[in-house]
């Protein structure tokens, strides 16, 4: 009798220690969870703590997936590719599409055209939407230049109307958003605790789980195995844009894939901007923005917008940032 009470006892012993870990769900904060996977043409990698973690990245994922599926400009069936391949030239928009196109028009405006989702059409003449790269003639490039034009877009509630031959792409915006959106997708899982890589768009989701900074590296566009400094952020976005990111050579020039509006040709400005914002989309759309204005315009650009700082790295080594970027910088 005593050995099957004893025997018992485990029994329950052993339930309740099973029951511990499935009835409570308990898991530590400093828990991680990691899910790495291919969208949008990159390389992502979220790591969240805690509770929910990994549930929470799962759906921070499909969030992704899903605006990739709108804002594709290469897969038959997205909105975007919809837009492109019109047979009018009023086209309807889904929310989020419209939502996204109305805030890439306010940084166009912002920035005086610098940033300007119209530039499909150039892209297709250097080759970066095929990888059939070419430095294009002047004839082709003055052609070009009719089909470009944020200001020829009308968007309303209807949809999105453009003119004949022009093509839209999110390139410079969808994975700032998608950012943004994987970060709602894990707080509304309940995770505190984040910190997501969209191809080098870092975007963090409160603190470490010890409740201290999350440290980002900016990489040295001309080294990019070393870095410029190191910066202490909390449900920010750090996004850069670099000309090392997709470029192709020819005679011993380099051409990158951020198209000046204003040349139609890369822009040359610099070899790499950052932005430190809480709104990752918006981030996004200022590097490539800034990455097409001479500095001063930029710095005044930068200075005018709350919560935004910027770093600018020019060819010549000279890194410049706006006023309050070293009170970020880990010392
Ligand atoms: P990455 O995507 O490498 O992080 P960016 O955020 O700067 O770099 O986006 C570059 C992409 O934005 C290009 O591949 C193209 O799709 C689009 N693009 C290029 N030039 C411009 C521009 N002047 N304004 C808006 N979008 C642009
Ligand atoms: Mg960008």
């Amino acid at each position: 009798m005593k050995k099957l009470v004893g025997l018992a006892g485990m029994l329950v012993l052993v339930c309740l220690f099973q029951g511990c870990g499935r009835n409570t769900g308990y898991v530590p904060e400093n828990a991680k969870y990691d899910k790495s996977f291919t969208a949008m043409d990159t390389y992502m990698t979220f790591a969240a703590y805690g509770k929910n973690a990994e549930s929470g990245l799962e759906d921070a994922r499909r969030r992704v997936q899903e605006i990739e599926n709108i804002c594709s400009v290469t897969r038959a069936g997205s909105e975007i590719y919809g837009v492109n391949h019109r047979t009018e030239n009023t086209v309807s928009l889904g929310k989020e599409s419209a939502k996204l196109l109305r805030e890439a028009m306010t940084i166009s405006e912002r920035s005086g055209g610098a940033f300007d989702v119209t530039m499909y059409p150039v892209l297709q003449l250097w080759g970066f939407t095929n990888g059939e790269y070419q430095v294009p003639g002047e004839e082709a490039l003055k052609e070009a230049l009719g089909k470009t034009g944020y200001q020829k877009i009308n968007v309303d509630a209807d949809g999105v109307e453009l003119e004949t031959g022009m093509e839209i792409d999110f390139g410079g915006i969808a994975k700032g958003y998608a950012g943004d959106e994987a970060a709602v997708a894990l707080k509304n899982a309940g995770v505190k605790s984040a910190i997501l890589s969209l191809g080098g768009n870092i975007q963090t989701i409160g603190t470490k789980p010890d409740g201290s900074d999350w440290n980002v590296a900016i990489k040295d566009p001309e080294h990019i195995d070393q870095y410029m400094g190191v910066l202490k952020v909390s449900n920010q976005a750090v996004v850069t844009s670099g000309g090392y990111e997709r470029y192709f050579e020819k005679d011993g020039v380099t051409y990158h894939h951020i198209i000046d509006p204003d040349t139609l040709w890369p822009a040359a400005y610099y070899n790499g901007v950052t932005v430190l914002c809480p709104d990752s989309g918006m981030a996004d759309c200022l590097t490539t923005a800034l990455f097409c204005m001479p500095l001063e315009e930029g710095q005044k650009l930068v200075e005018s917008l709350d919560g935004v700082e910027a770093m600018w790295c020019t060819p010549d080594k000279q890194a410049t940032t706006s006023s309050g970027w070293d009170s970020h910088l880990k010392k």
